[in-house]
């Protein structure tokens, strides 16, 4: 997904701003022959959901720019109890392994995938991801020596 991530820039105010198509003032992107709100592509992306996962929900911004794509900018509006429960309490609920912390720390240095890849492939927010390459937290887990 470089397309997508390709498109944002990354403002010194937090902000996620999207540099693509806009309609109405809400970031689009072309996925799969349909037109999406980048944002909430952004969304899915960062946590490793799906669409289906967030239909019918409303996704607001704390940041009330519209523009923005920062996943952490934003916040589902309305609540319904049916089909994206299961979904999104697997997102946010999602726990990382210490392997997952040493197997991050390595696929970051190498080079392998940035912290947004990173995100999106472990399903936590990029902020978190950040702290943990760091080592802000899971400080306690030991990098297995590379020689
Ligand atoms: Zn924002």
């Amino acid at each position: 997904m470089n397309r997508f991530w390709d498109k944002v820039l990354f403002t010194l105010n937090g902000c996620w701003d999207w540099q693509g198509g806009t309609t109405r003032g809400y970031g689009m992107f072309w996925l799969d022959s349909a037109m999406v709100k980048a944002h909430r592509v952004a969304f899915v992306l960062f946590y490793g959901i799906t669409l289906e996962c967030i239909e019918g929900l409303k996704l607001l911004h704390h940041c009330s720019r519209t523009c923005c794509v920062n996943p952490t900018h934003l916040y589902i509006g309305t609540q319904q109890d049916n089909m994206t429960d299961a979904c999104l309490a697997g997102v946010m609920a999602r726990k990382l392994t210490e392997d997952d912390i040493i197997n991050m720390r390595q696929e970051y240095a190498s080079g392998v995938l940035n912290q947004y890849e990173l995100a999106a492939k472990y399903g936590v927010g990029q902020p978190k991801i950040s702290e943990i390459i760091n080592n802000k937290f899971w400080r306690h887990v030991k990098e297995p020596l590379t020689l």
